[in-house]
């Protein structure tokens, strides 16, 4: 039997480079190996978000992304995760499993405290007993993360085991399937690529907007004038090509290096590659668009999917927790 990934990505609209190359492409590859339950955390984004006005918008964005990028429907549940309202439920009865001490602990926490103090909600303390329910309900064994996702899967490991000793065993222990796409650089070559900094490049982009954002990027800045050397290794151009020019890296660096290619003409060749890959994902985009009403059809029929395992798995923990149920109020006397 396959085992069950789950993976959570919060609905930031359409997608970038940076997530097609450390999220989408590993979420594709795994649905051949793995039962895989994709899910757009939307209660989650609301412990950070000012304003839910482009929340729909995010989530069609991003989930037309995902299905054009090629994650497939018929091999994956994807859906939105506050249609499926048991994750609210298991996420409370958790909540009472979880010493308080183990969530201000978490160094994201109070990294979150710092960046938001006018909005220190419960929810920033509650997020891994959140994340935990999400993996733990739809009985999650395998989680893609970056590294810096790790202490928040030991946690849910700590939680579930908690339950499992306390209650008798529901839930397996969530091991994590480290990703082995690096996080990409944004276009500043300083920061993390994110819409946030306007460091980034969209994966819809057409050729034009691909070229005005990577003849904007920043590249070795030892390069003042054409006749500088280069060094290849400090420049996000060059690693950009890593990805999208691999069978010209070579030829690239020793061009740079020795001065013979213009940051100029490089990141022509960038841009160029950059959208060559990237024009069957446009293709496979714009059809989706036109069959009107895609989206919206692959994220019920993913709720509806997914809400059957959840029910059962709330069935299964509220026997074993022993809680009086509905149905059991006949045998009450
Ligand atoms: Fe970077 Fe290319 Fe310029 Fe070299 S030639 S510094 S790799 S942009």
């Amino acid at each position: 039997m396959r085992k069950r990934v789950f993976s959570g990505f919060r609905p930031t609209g359409r997608q970038h480079i940076g997530n097609y190359l450390g999220a989408v492409q590993n979420f594709i590859a795994l649905q051949d190996e793995y039962d895989c339950v994709y899910c757009v955390v939307d209660i989650h984004a609301l412990t950070t978000l000012e304003s839910t006005e482009s929340l729909r918008e995010d989530i069609y964005e991003m989930v037309l992304d995902w299905l054009a990028a090629g994650i497939d429907p018929q091999k994956s549940i994807i859906f939105v995760q506050s249609h499926v309202p048991q994750v609210e439920e298991l996420h409370t009865l958790f909540s009472m499993v979880t010493p308080l001490g183990w969530l201000l602990r978490v160094p994201t926490f109070k990294e979150k405290v710092k960046m938001q103090p006018h909005n220190v909600n419960y929810g920033l303390v509650g997020y891994p007993v959140l994340m935990t329910a999400d993996i733990a309900l739809y009985k999650g064994e395998v989680v893609p993360v970056g590294e810096d996702q790790l202490p928040h899967l030991e946690l849910a490991r700590e939680i579930v085991r908690r339950f499992n000793s306390l209650f008798g065993f529901v839930f397996p222990e969530p091991q994590a399937k480290l990703t082995n796409f690096p996080s990409v650089l944004g276009l500043d070559g300083v920061q993390k690529m994110s819409k946030s900094y306007n460091n980034h490049i969209e994966i819809a982009a057409s050729p034009r907007e691909i070229s005005e954002r990577v003849m904007a990027a920043f590249t070795d800045p030892a390069r003042r004038y054409r006749s500088d050397p280069g060094h290849p290794e400090v420049c996000n151009v060059f690693r950009l090509h890593n990805f999208f020019t691999p069978a010209r890296v070579e030829e690239i660096a020793s061009e740079c290096r020795g001065a013979h290619i213009g940051c100029v003409d490089c990141k022509k060749i960038l841009a160029e590659s950059i959208s060559a890959n990237l024009e069957p994902f446009r293709e496979r985009r714009a059809a989706l668009v036109s069959e009107s009403g895609y989206v919206a059809q692959v994220l019920a029929d993913g709720a509806n999917r997914a809400e059957v395992i959840a029910k059962g798995t709330i069935k299964e923990v509220k026997e074993k927790m022993k809680l009086l149920q509905r149905a059991d109020l006949e045998q009450l006397g």
